[in-house]
């Protein structure tokens, strides 16, 4: 069932909650593909329960950023729910997350802000603010479904790891399941942004994955120096390509490594035509 109001998710998930039935939420912000439904037949393993939210999140997008022009599915979203048998797809509006007459800042909100140490790198460097308004919204929906776990991908994997420290810091009851990143056959790491790319595009994509394979490669034959490393990935680039960055880090703790372990993930933002991307690969 499609919902838009806060009160009425809140009252259904009651029922189920009534019932002695186990919940998981899956929080997208729609434009759904396989990626997402990875998570969502996770969810339904795990689950008696499933809601997924769709919301695209006015206060994680910086302003010369894509809100505007995010790509909005509703009605095929909701479709694809139905199909994986998805309970509950929640899809409020900004006003009924935020209210009515707010400006949306930390001025009159308030707001969820993650630790400085996992937000000043990758992603958090140039999207100020992006994590913060990631951790209000989704302790908005945690707040709002109180499921049991809730579904995230390595994907986004600074992301995965700040929400885990916030359900840890905060000590929310919820259980964060992870789950692997959805590639196309090509390599191409899923995702609602790949909609902006020619089929040109699509192909110089493959650079991301193409540079993460092969650090991953160049580690199993035994190099472990980061900056080593890190020097593959110029041979794979080309005036197509505006890489935002390629770093080495600590899988569950964003350290950064001068030596690559098996606890390692290398992690590359790169703009392809004007789009940017992300994608990342465990290195064991
Ligand atoms: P988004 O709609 O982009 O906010 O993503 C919603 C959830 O789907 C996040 O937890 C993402 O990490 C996850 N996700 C997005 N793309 C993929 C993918 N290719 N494989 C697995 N999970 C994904």
């Amino acid at each position: 069932m499609l919902l838009n109001k806060i009160e009425d998710v809140r009252t259904e998930v009651e029922k189920y909650r009534k019932s002695g039935l186990k919940v998981g939420l899956v929080p997208t912000m729609g434009a759904l593909h396989e990626g997402h439904l990875s998570l969502i037949k996770k969810a339904k393993e795990t689950c008696d329960k499933v809601v997924v939210s769709v919301f695209v999140n006015p206060i994680q997008f910086g302003p010369s950023e894509d809100f505007d022009k995010y790509p909005r599915t509703l009605e095929a979203d909701t479709e694809l729910c139905n199909k994986e048998g998805v309970d509950i797809v929640f899809a409020p509006t900004p006003k009924e997350m935020y209210g009515e007459g707010n400006r949306l800042s930390n001025d009159t909100l308030t707001y969820v802000c993650p630790p400085f140490f996992y937000v000043n790198k990758l992603c958090g460097k140039t999207r100020t603010g992006h994590f913060d308004g990631v951790c209000t919204v989704v302790m908005k929906l945690f707040n709002i479904v109180q499921p049991d776990c809730a579904f995230f991908g390595q994907k986004d994997a600074q992301q995965v790891i700040i929400i885990k420290k916030m359900v840890n810091d905060l000590n929310i009851p919820i259980q964060i399941i992870q789950c692997p990143i959805v590639r196309e056959e090509s390599g191409l790491a899923l995702s609602s942004r790949n909609k902006y790319l020619t089929e040109e595009g699509k192909k110089d994509a493959l650079v991301l994955s193409e540079i993460l394979n092969n650090i991953k490669l160049c580690y199993q034959k035994g190099i472990t120096d980061v900056s080593a490393l890190k020097e593959t990935a110029y041979s794979f680039l080309t005036d197509k390509h505006e890489l935002e960055y390629l770093e080495l880090m600590d899988r569950d703790t964003l350290e950064e490594k001068t030596s690559a372990d098996d606890n390692t993930i290398a992690l590359i933002a790169c703009r392809v035509q004007g789009v940017r991307l992300i994608d990342n690969v465990y290195l064991k």
